[in-house]
Formats: structure tokens, C-alpha cells, sequence
């Protein structure tokens, strides 16, 4: 029959075609099919159109970072860790480099080239490739796979992967079907909630010191009855609240508090950890030095001017007023401030902005060893579908990559 193959990987992202170039390298009759009208959309957007494809950790602190469930990852990371995935991307004709010694990217700097090389290698390697091919229903008998429906057909294999992704940036394919295919079968999935992306404050003076950005910001977050949330990072100011490295990454831990509280309140230092006595000193030496500057001026020498300029007026204080006639009590009140200024995250535009969903399939349905499901013979799941995720830095598509090529053996 000429829709039957050994196996049908659902998804093009990078979960996806690593199974399908891993299968068909194994000698497997594979079919790749992609809703989209093109492949790897969302691989094209990565690190900004950089791709950080992976990162040097070792195994052990790859795991680690992502917390409880990391070891969830042991099995996969044999398979292939960065060594290796910087391995199968050389012999496909992509060099890598860690220009930090730790972020890994194309040496091209641009995911163009991972996408051209992992589609050589699919049509080099005779996947069968459909793209604008929605998978609707994955088709079961007797917990056995048999293959999967769409819109306007049915393909037919012993072995289907999952491999569609979660639900951030829906112009880029992920809408969640994964989850409704795996349920369907069975699969029970966890709550999902979209993590990294801009978060937004009740504060309104963020937006008059939008665009700038700040080094080694400080955060914390401290609920009663909740564990302490701590990053440090680069911080960029917005519209409507904040974003940048720090913040997306903080945003993983913080959209379950705000579905649980409705606002989180914010500490942030911004400047680079200075406590209030160095902040005091400092200013007080500033007085001395320049006696007759403004107190934005003093201000200014620690942060950028619009900051300085905000800090003032909440603490009540002129920011052209001499910095030596200000009353002890607002002196103390501005000091407090700058080294820690009180934000509320309110909100975020949800999955819309999400570079990662949180939740998915329930890992304790999933063969950690093979990736295949605990429920139905030969279905297996790679990718963000899956309920594990990581932080900024290259450990999310590593992780696809590497659960990829783990259910790719279809063992
Ligand atoms: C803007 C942005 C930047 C990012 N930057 C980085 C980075 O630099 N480093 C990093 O590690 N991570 C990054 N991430 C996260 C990373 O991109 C994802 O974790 C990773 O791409 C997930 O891979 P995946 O293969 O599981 O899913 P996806 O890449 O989402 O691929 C899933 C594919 O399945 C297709 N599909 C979905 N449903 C169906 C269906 N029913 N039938 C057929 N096809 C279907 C989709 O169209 C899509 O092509 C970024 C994410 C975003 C949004």
C-alpha cells in the first residue's frame, strides 16, 4: 500500500526531524508531515534567527537545570549530548561554535543554515516529506498505533511520533495539537501554562524608561509559603513591564504565582547589587565631590537617566533639588529604592509572546528509556510536547534534538 511506512513522525520542528533522519538512517521507511506550509518555522525564530542550538554543560548540570524532572532527560542525553549533536551537525555540513564558551550556535549565525542542512540530510536520506498535512487523529487498535489521519487522508505505520510542539507562538505552528492527540489516546496532560516572555507591571513609569537596558539585574520574589525566586540578568524596560534575558527566564517561575495570586509583587536591584550602605556611601561621596549637583545627577551616576529620574519622584523627592537639602527620611526613602525597587507583575500576553510552554504530556506515561508512551504500543513523544522544560540558553532545543533522536530508534 502506498501510504505505509515503518514510521510517521508528526511535526517538522527539531524534535521531529532528528527522529525522522535518525529512523531513516536506521534503514526505516519514514513520513514526515508538517501542518505548515514549511518546515521549522519556529527553529527559524530561534535565538533571534541565531539558533543557540545547545550549550556546553556537562550531562549532570544539564539536567539539574531543569529541575525535579531533569533526569527524566539521562537516557535521551546518552544518546546525544552536545558533543554529539554538534557532531551530527558537522558531518551534515553545519559547523558550531560557543563564542561564549558556553552558548552554542552555527558559526553562520543564522538558523537558515541548520534548517537548509537538516533538510539536505531528510531528502539525501529518503524521508517522505508533506508539508500543509494537519495531523487530526492518530489511529490506534488494541493499544497498537497503526498511523494517522488527516484532513484529506490516511497513512499507515507500526510507529507514530509526536513531535508538534506546545502552544507558544501559534503563528508558528504551536497550537497544542499534540496534546489533543496524545489525550485522545489516553495521555493525561498536566496544566500548561506559557512561560518566557515579556511580563507586564502595574507600575505605569516603566513606560518612561522603556528601551533602557540594564547589566546584571537582581531579582527576587519572596511569598509567604511559596519558595524564594531569585535571578540575576539583563533587564529591559517596556511599554507596559519588563523583558529581556532575565526576565524570560523568570517568567517560567512566575505566570503559575500570578494564575495563584493575580499579582506578584518585585524586588529588583538595579544596581548591580549594591546594599543600602554602599549606596549611601557612594551617594555621600558623589555629594562631596560635586556639592552643588542635583540629586539626579548623583543618581545618574549609578543608572541610566530616566531611571534615576523615576526613583526620584517615587521617593518624593524634586530630582533638580541639591542632593544636601533633601530631608533624612526621603534621603533614607531613596536609598531604600534604588536598592530595591518594588515592581508587580499583573499580567503578560500569554502563549501569544511564549517562547516555551510549561506542562504537557505527563512524563510518568512515558518511557523515559525509549520516549515511547506507557499506554500505547508504538507512539512515541519528543519535544517541547512533552512535560519538561528548561531555561534560556540552548537547553530547550537540546533537548528536543535529544528526545528526538532517542525515540528515532524506535527500540
Ligand atoms: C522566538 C523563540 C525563540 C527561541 N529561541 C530558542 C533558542 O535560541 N534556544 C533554545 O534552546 N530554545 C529556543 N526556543 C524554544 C525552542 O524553539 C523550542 O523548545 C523547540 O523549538 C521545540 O521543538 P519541537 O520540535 O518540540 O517543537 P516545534 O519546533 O514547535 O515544532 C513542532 C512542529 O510540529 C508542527 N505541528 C504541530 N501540530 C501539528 C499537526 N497536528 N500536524 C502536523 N504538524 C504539526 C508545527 O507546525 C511545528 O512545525 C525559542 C522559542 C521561540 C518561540
Amino acid at each position: 500500500m502506498i501510504n505505509r511506512y515503518d514510521l510517521i513522525v508528526v511535526g517538522s520542528g527539531a524534535a521531529g526531524m532528528m527522529s525522522a533522519i535518525v529512523s531513516a538512517r536506521k534503514g526505516n521507511k519514514v513520513l514526515l508531515l508538517e501542518k505548515l506550509p514549511r518546515i521549522a518555522s519556529k527553529l527559524k525564530a530561534t535565538g533571534g534567527g541565531r539558533c543557540n542550538l545547545s550549550n556546553t554543560l556537562s550531562n549532570e548540570d544539564f539536567m539539574a537545570r531543569f529541575g525535579r524532572d531533569g533526569r527524566f532527560m539521562q537516557d535521551a542525553l546518552q544518546v546525544l549530548n552536545y558533543k554529539a549533536l554538534t557532531q551530527f551537525f558537522k558531518e551534515i555540513g553545519v559547523e558550531t561554535h560557543a563564542p561564549d564558551g558556553y552558548r552554542i550556535f552555527p558559526t553562520s549565525h543564522s538558523s537558515a543554515t541548520i534548517i537548509e542542512a537538516l533538510e539536505k540530510e531528510i531528502n539525501k536520506i529518503g524521508v517522505t516529506l508533506i508539508c500543509s498535512q494537519k495531523v487530526e487523529h492518530i489511529l490506534e487498535e488494541n493499544g497498537q498505533v497503526t498511523g494517522v489521519k488527516t484532513s484529506d487522508a490516511a497513512y499507515h505505520a507500526p510507529h507514530v511520533v509526536v513531535a508538534t510542539g506546545g502552544l507558544g507562538y501559534p503563528t508558528l505552528g504551536a497550537e497544542g495539537d499534540g496534546y489533543h492527540l496524545a489525550a485522545e489516546l489516553g495521555h493525561k496532560i498536566t496544566q500548561l501554562h506559557p512561560a518566557m516572555m515579556p511580563l507586564k507591571t502595574k507600575e505605569e513609569w516603566v513606560k518612561n524608561c522603556r528601551a533602557d537596558t540594564l547589566a546584571k539585574v537582581e531579582l527576587r520574589v519572596d511569598l509567604p509559603k511559596h519558595k524564594k525566586l531569585r535571578a540575576t540578568g539583563d533587564l529591559i524596560f517596556t511599554n507596559n513591564g519588563i523583558r529581556g534575558p532575565v526576565i524570560l527566564d523568570f517568567a517560567r517561575e512566575v505566570t503559575p504565582l500570578l494564575k495563584k495570586y493575580g499579582e506578584v509583587p518585585l524586588l529588583l536591584n538595579l544596581t548591580k547589587g549594591m546594599n543600602e550602605d554602599e549606596i549611601f556611601k557612594h551617594l555621600k561621596n558623589e555629594a562631596f565631590k560635586n556639592p552643588h549637583a542635583k540629586t539626579i545627577e548623583h543618581i545618574a551616576t549609578l543608572l541610566p537617566h530616566a531611571i534615576s529620574q523615576e526613583l526620584c519622584l517615587l521617593a518624593g523627592i524634586s530630582p533638580d533639588e541639591d542632593y544636601g537639602k533633601i530631608a533624612g527620611a526621603s534621603r533614607d526613602k531613596l536609598v531604600k529604592l534604588l536598592a530595591w525597587t518594588p515592581l508587580r507583575v499583573i499580567g503578560h500576553d500569554g502563549f501569544k509572546m511564549a517562547m516555551i510552554t510549561r506542562g504537557g504530556i505527563d512524563l510518568k506515561e512515558i518511557n523515559p528509556k525509549t520516549m515511547q508512551s506507557k499506554i500505547v504500543n508504538g507512539l512515541y513523544f519528543c519535544g517541547e510536547v512533552m512535560n519538561l522544560d528548561g531555561p534560556c540558553g540552548g537547553y530547550n532545543l537540546q533537548w528536543s534534538f535529544a528526545s528526538g533522536a532517542l525515540a528515532g530508534e524506535l527500540h
